[in-house]
């Protein structure tokens, strides 16, 4: 981020002078056009203003690099005030604004009301569209279906109020936990079967808080999450990411692997989202992740009329179903592509995707923790580098809070945080 030139006063250049310069910006001499941009982007703001009519002008060249010095201008002004926004919030920070800030600092042209009204429609439509069954969250619906009901939300609640178990203390585990929100007979179909498979491990094992993370709801909406608003990007996350990339102040650079040796030797401060375990070169052992072996297969026409379709039963090997086209309902498609999800212990060969948090797990993770806080010049940001499941949603919102706090520590100058998402985790 680079706050704006403001080394020469407003309007201080004499008019004869400053047309001379502005004609010299379609100068053929590259060092020439160079000078001359360096100059007229120090005037700042009042720059801009003798520049606008040159972005009309007849020479084309004139026009391409007015109008390159103009959008420079304006995203430098926006990096500085998505800045002064993030710095100005704090604690408060609004996710919706700062992405539609962040979003002008490459397009600084966007209209944020314009597309935050396009957006709710947008997410409103593919809400009516997506109609997801089968999902594991219990609904209103499977309730009714379940138990041959037709109880309202009220009835609902009183029902499985009565089934629920009632335990002399906190739950001491997934199954305690489940029995504990809607009683057994709930449990045993759409949960046990499923945990097992997933986690490969028997529910007694497994700790509470995975299951306090569903949503368990007593009407018919059957989204997965509690957001008002909820969608998928239009072109997927990639195009999303890149599209932040394609800044003049970030550079990529592919395979450059980090050594645990020498992990900060070179760089002012390193963010790192690969797994924890890994940045230490497993000195304190590895820590366990399941994995997932895709099986993909194709058909014609539409194979089961959602996005994902969960398989409980303890005898079906395999744990899901995606049917990728139902995420995209406004393309359409003959053929369907399909992949099945088979759930595995991790090798260290492997993808990895869900930690596995058991009591071990927990002790040597406390090692690496402390390891961390104990190294300098380094922040671990998402779901690797803090060994934990996070949605998509968390995962953005997180590394907003983590530049927020290095960009605060560094103007600071004291050092960044460690583990920056533990800011947001002491709010709640
Ligand atoms: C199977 C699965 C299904 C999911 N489904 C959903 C869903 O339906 N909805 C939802 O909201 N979320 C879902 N998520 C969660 C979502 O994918 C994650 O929250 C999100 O991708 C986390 O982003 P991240 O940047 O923390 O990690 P990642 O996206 O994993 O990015 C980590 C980055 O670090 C890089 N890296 C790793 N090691 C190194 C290294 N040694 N050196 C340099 N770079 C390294 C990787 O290449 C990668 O680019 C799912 C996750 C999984 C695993």
């Amino acid at each position: 981020m680079q706050m704006l030139g403001t080394r020469n006063p407003a309007g201080s250049l004499p008019e004869n002078q400053r047309a001379a310069l502005i004609s010299l910006l379609a100068d053929d001499d590259p060092a020439v056009y160079q000078l001359v941009r360096s100059k007229l982007l120090s005037y700042g703001e009042i720059a801009c203003e003798w520049l606008r009519p040159q972005a009309l002008s007849s020479d084309p060249k004139m026009r391409r690099r007015v109008q390159e010095i103009l959008s420079l201008h304006a995203r430098r002004k926006s990096d500085a005030a998505f800045l002064e926004y993030c710095r100005r919030s704090g604690e408060e920070l609004d996710l919706e604004e700062a992405s539609g800030l962040l979003a002008q600092t490459r397009y600084p042209e966007t209209n944020r009301a314009a597309y935050s009204a396009l957006f709710d429609a947008w997410t409103e439509t593919i809400r009516s569209r997506l109609k997801p069954r089968g999902t594991v969250e219990e609904t209103l619906g499977t309730i009714n279906q379940f138990f041959r009901k037709s109880f309202g939300p009220t009835e609902a609640r009183a029902f499985i109020e009565d089934k629920r178990v009632k335990l002399s203390g906190p739950p001491r585990n997934f199954a305690e936990q489940a029995v504990s929100m809607f009683g057994h007979e709930l449990y045993e179909v759409f949960f046990k079967g499923y945990t097992m498979k997933q986690w490969g491990r028997s529910p007694e094992e497994i700790p509470a808080d995975v299951l306090k993370r569903l949503p368990f709801r007593f009407n018919y909406n059957q989204s997965y999450y509690f957001h008002r608003h909820q969608g998928l990007p239009k072109n997927g996350y990639t195009e999303v990411v890149a599209g932040i990339l394609m800044h003049p102040r970030i550079s990529v650079h592919y395979g450059v692997l980090h050594a645990p040796e020498t992990p900060t030797a070179g760089y002012d401060h390193v963010i790192f989202t690969g797994p924890l375990d890994e940045w230490f070169g497993y000195s304190f052992g590895r820590l366990p992740y399941r994995t997932l072996d895709f099986e993909n297969f194709v058909v014609d026409g539409d194979y089961q009329g959602c996005p994902v379709m969960n398989y409980c039963d303890a005898d079906v090997p395999f744990t899901r179903i995606t049917e990728h086209k139902h995420f995209a309902p406004w393309q359409s498609y003959e053929k369907s592509v399909l992949s099945r999800e088979y759930s595995r212990e991790a090798t260290p060969d492997d993808e990895r995707y869900y930690p596995v948090q058991l009591a071990e797990e927990q002790a040597t993770l406390q090692t690496y923790r402390t390891a961390a806080r104990e190294s300098h010049g380094v922040s671990f940001v998402g779901r690797l580098a803090t060994f934990r499941y996070i949605d998509m949603d968390v995962a953005i919102s997180e590394a907003l809070e983590a530049a927020r706090c290095i960009l605060r520590a560094r103007a600071d100058k004291v050092p960044a945080p460690t583990f920056p998402h533990e800011r947001i985790l002491t709010r709640w």
